[in-house]
């Protein structure tokens, strides 16, 4: 491999450096570099970032390739600027076993574009009863740290328990979708005024904070790591500052659409703001912001949720959940963020890149831009602003709640161990 001289860029936000990459690590950071030899990007006004993480995709793959696969799912995640996704169980079948977390690694290996952590599940079939093979799921090839049944919550407190005392072994952490089931039965969107006035069924904040406050504690007695995903209350967030000033051992995700969109937007009766957890009101989501900002919320998860036309495009009760993420996600961030005051640069990649990859412990990644690490970056043209078209996406889904809407930044390059998978906005 060759080397390339990315030159001038604003490296986490800071003064335009040169960034010299050769092979598949960076071999110096600095200005005035040499281009002797070098492939130059010229990147003037750019922010350089670390590859981002995203420990929360649905690549769909094995069952549901018709929404999306290892190979489509991982070029939507190098056009938004991702060099590592965890890809979540709830597959056909359900990554419960060995077998099937080598599979979804080895298609990630194969297609190149991003690196594919497989997370597995928490209990056979997601089914909430027998715990999977933890330790299988670990030692196989795919080295497994991430468990999770996302899409369903674990909410056998004692199954929950035996997890967290399983995966404490290995340094392992259970990712736990916290939404009471009873609490949630036929639950169309946020409980609230909105859900009154338009007489669909809510889906009340204490379903999601019961858990969230059950599992702090579980995680305290027993000693363990538990990680929340898609945080959307600000009751949630109360719950996990408290936790975190008592020191107990739990990390949380906030999703880009839940920092940016509220259940006013079901009043359309549009499917595509169909999600779970749902749109919650404005007080949530600045509460979500300031937790993300101050650190209470540690990182940034997509929840890319890819789903085929025919499941959205139908009347709201009957519409799947979910939205896809990977190629707005870093905009989404930078309009409700950045752009807003609430975080550097630098504070972007901490949520994006650093700590995901250690919370899932992906190795290579999350590393800083300094000489010696390996070349997974990422350049943004943050100047940019443009409205979203999502035939453009590389996504095999198009369930996106931002077409038409104007949002700011372009991903125009993504580096994965210094070969390049995005040049100029295009997938190589
Ligand atoms: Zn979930």
């Amino acid at each position: 491999m060759s080397k390339i001289l990315i030159r001038g860029a604003k490296v986490l936000g800071g003064e335009p450096q040169d960034v010299l990459i050769d092979g598949s690590l960076i071999e110096a950071v600095g200005t005035g570099l040499s281009d002797e030899g070098a492939e130059v990007v010229e990147a003037d006004g750019k922010v350089l970032l670390p590859g981002l993480v995203d420990l929360h995709t649905h690549l769909r793959e094995p069952g549901r390739e018709d929404s999306e696969t290892v190979l489509t799912g991982t070029r939507a995640a190098a056009s938004g600027g991702y060099t590592a996704v965890f890809a979540m169980a709830n597959t056909f079948p359900v990554a419960d076993t060995a077998g099937v977390v080598e599979q979804v690694y080895r298609l990630g290996q194969e297609h190149g574009y991003c690196d594919v952590q497989p997370i597995g599940a928490v209990t056979v079939g997601l089914e909430g009863k027998k715990l999977a093979e933890l330790g299988a799921m670990h030692e196989s090839a795919a080295s497994v740290t991430v468990f999770s049944d996302d899409g369903k919550c674990v909410d056998d407190a004692v199954i929950m328990r035996r997890a967290l005392e399983y995966v404490k072994a290995f340094g392992g952490v259970v990712a736990q979708h916290a939404q009471e089931p009873r609490l949630t039965e036929g639950a169309q969107m946020n409980e609230g005024i909105v859900s009154a006035e338009l007489g669909l069924g809510g889906w009340p904040a204490v379903a999601e904070e019961s858990i969230i406050a059950r599992d702090v504690l579980l995680a305290e007695h027993v000693g363990s790591r538990v990680h929340i995903c898609h945080l959307s209350t600000a009751g949630s967030v109360e719950i996990v500052r408290w936790a975190k000033s008592r020191g107990i051992d739990v990390t949380a995700e906030v999703t880009p659409h839940h920092l940016l969109l509220t259940d006013e937007l079901v009043r359309s009766y549009n499917p595509v703001y169909k999600v779970n957890p749902p749109l919650r009101t404005e007080r949530d989501v600045l509460a979500l912001r300031e937790a993300l900002a101050d650190g209470t919320i540690d990182i940034v998860a997509t929840d890319h949720a890819p789903h085929p036309h025919e499941d959205k495009d139908c009347e709201w009760a009957a519409a799947a959940m979910g939205m896809v993420g990977l190629e707005t996600a870093l905009s989404v961030v930078q309009e409700t963020m950045v752009d807003t005051g609430l975080l550097t640069w630098a504070g972007v990649a901490e949520r994006m890149s650093f700590k995901p990859a250690e919370i899932g412990r992906a190795t290579g990644h999350g590393r800083p831009v300094s000489a010696g690490e390996p070349a997974n970056l990422t350049l943004v043209d943050t100047e940019y602003r443009g409205s979203v078209d999502p035939e453009g996406f590389a996504s095999r889904s198009r369930n996106t709640p931002y077409e038409g809407r104007e949002l700011p930044g372009r991903v125009t390059h993504t580096w994965l161990r210094g070969k390049a998978t995005l040049v100029d906005g295009k997938l190589t």
